[in-house]
């Protein structure tokens, strides 16, 4: 097993990274910026080593600082958990040939996954259904661009080959809007990540999102951990997922992640990942692919029994998958939500100081969260502070439980959108289940007036 790891995250993903180390036995450094030198894992960390002031740029992106904290404090692996560098194909190139070990995939999985117009060819070689779209960039030749729209039919997205987070994508629901809109989302793009290339796809009006987890172990050996529903969304953001996804039969569900388990011995996966689709009149079309661990890797987790974490640790240092696809199963549901600091109405960022923090609990709950009373969230990271996930035999007794939970937590001090999500769990469309991507979106815009 590996010895010591650089734990290059913060938040909740970096103490959920360190718990499963412990359990294993592997020594943990935390890295972490001025602003956060009192975070949970940070206090809890084996060795920790502050690696620039609060912006993300001079901290958890600046690579030579995480890098050389891995050779001072003689770790083996960096483990990059979500956002920051962790799908960054060049700083899993610079961890290797400084001598360390990238847990996650090799750098040009990463390259290739990371690029969504290589993703999609990729896929489609390995025969998982995409959305219908531009099969490459998009032209320069404006008579061409049209053409491929008609031929397509409105609406269509044009989406920024390099884009992520939700952004570098515009939506044209006719001719007239089209060129414009290509040159505006090729302008951002190209600002906002190093790439103006832009490629097209048929927009989907009513979609869900539904993703399929897998684990491969770089031996050749690959499974699926089946799926998600992450439809429950803000600004392409999610906020509640949930496993299995609701209303999908066992055959298709089995199908789709055999696929996936298959494209990722094509491609030479090796880790955790995520195949992400978009399904609408009961067809699945690849949009995109996570090479990492995900926010909502716990719902998965508490249905198959499968520690996602433990995977990546066990694979990074060279391990085989120790089980079979037959050997995994759906047990019951579960459901999670993603707590931020932000006003339940503006959704503004709501950072400062937690007076009160009480944590939920009974059966089949489970909270993963950095908080503390006492603790101040700082104004510079992303707002998820916790993430609630109750689990139960059925879709209704894991909402029921959700629901408790939501009215036991106590965070005082700050914003937060516990509100909301209990809303969402008394919601009835919510309750049948099987929502679109735009259903919370519509419910929101309601309820303003
Ligand atoms: P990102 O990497 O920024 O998350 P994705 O390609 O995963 O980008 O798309 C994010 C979200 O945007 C999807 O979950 C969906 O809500 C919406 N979206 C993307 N492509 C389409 C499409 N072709 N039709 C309809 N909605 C789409």
């Amino acid at each position: 097993m590996l010895d010591k790891i650089v734990i290059a995250n913060r938040g909740e993903i970096a103490l959920r990274v360190q718990r499963a180390c412990r359990e294993l036995g592997i020594k943990t450094v935390a890295v972490h910026s001025t602003a956060d030198a009192s975070l949970k894992h940070v206090l809890l960390a084996d060795e920790t080593v502050c690696i620039g002031p609060p912006p993300s740029k001079e901290s958890y992106l600046n690579m030579p600082a995480i890098i050389s904290a891995a050779e001072v404090t003689d770790a083996v692996a960096i483990h990059p958990g979500y956002g920051f560098l962790s799908e960054n194909a060049d700083f899993a190139e610079r961890v290797e040939r400084s001598g360390f070990i990238f847990i996650g995939p090799p750098p040009d999985v990463i390259r290739l996954m990371g690029d969504k117009i290589s993703a999609k060819d990729a896929m489609k070689k390995a025969g998982v259904p995409c959305v219908p779209g531009s099969d490459g960039p998009i032209p320069e030749d404006e008579d061409e661009i049209l053409r491929m729209a008609r031929d397509i039919g409105y609406p269509v997205i044009i989406k920024a080959a390099g884009g992520g987070g939700g952004r570098g994508m515009r939506v044209v629901h006719s001719e007239a809007a089209l060129l414009n809109a290509v040159t505006l989302t090729k302008g951002e793009a190209g600002a906002a990540f190093g790439n103006p290339t832009v490629y097209m796809e048929k927009f989907l009006e009513h979609p869900r999102h539904i993703e399929f987890q897998v684990l491969a172990d770089g031996h050749g050996n690959a499974v699926h951990l089946f799926d998600r529903d992450c439809s429950m969304q803000r600004r392409h953001q999610k906020v509640v997922e949930e496993a299995p996804a609701p209303g999908i039969s066992a055959e298709l569900r089995a199908k789709m992640g055999e696929r996936c388990a298959r494209a990722c011995l094509e491609i030479g996966y090796r880790s955790a990942g995520t195949f992400e689709f978009l399904y609408e009149n009961g067809e699945f079309s690849f949009i995109e692919m996570n090479t990492r661990v995900q926010v909502e890797h716990p719902v998965t987790e508490l249905i198959t029994g499968v520690d996602i974490v433990k995977e990546q640790l066990r694979i990074a240092a060279g391990e085989r998958l120790t089980f079979r696809q037959d050997d995994i199963r759906i047990n019951g549901h579960a459901i999670e939500a993603r707590i931020c600091a932000e006003d339940p109405r503006t959704f503004t960022p709501s950072p400062g100081k937690v007076d009160v923090w009480h944590a939920p609990g009974g059966p089949g709950i489970r909270v993963d969260s950095h908080l503390y009373s006492g603790y101040t969230v700082p104004p510079y990271y992303d707002s998820l502070v916790a993430k609630v996930i109750a689990h139960g035999d059925t879709r209704r007794s894991a909402n029921a439980r959700l629901h408790n939970a939501l009215t036991e937590m106590v965070v005082d001090g700050i914003k937060t959108n516990i509100r909301l999500h209990l809303e969402i769990c008394q919601d009835a469309a919510f309750q049948a289940g099987g929502t679109d991507i735009h259903y919370l979106e519509n419910r929101l815009r309601v309820a303003a007036g």
